[in-house]
């Protein structure tokens, strides 16, 4: 038996796990749910309110 899930954001955390990613703008560290299928994630910052499009594979 599939057992329901009442709180939706927890059951799309668990199948896309979370991704840890920093602010380009002022380093604050934060947990997003972001897709494994999508290379780039369009993400603002809660924090300097500013928004970027973060990419996997940071580093190059
Ligand atoms: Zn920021």
């Amino acid at each position: 038996m599939m057992q329901e899930i009442s709180q939706d954001s927890l059951a799309a955390e668990g199948r896309t796990g979370r991704t840890r990613i920093s602010c380009p703008g002022c380093g604050r560290n934060d947990y997003v749910a972001w897709p494994a299928a999508q290379p780039a994630y369009h993400w603002k910052c809660f924090n300097c309110r500013k928004e970027f499009d973060l990419h996997r594979g940071a580093g190059h």
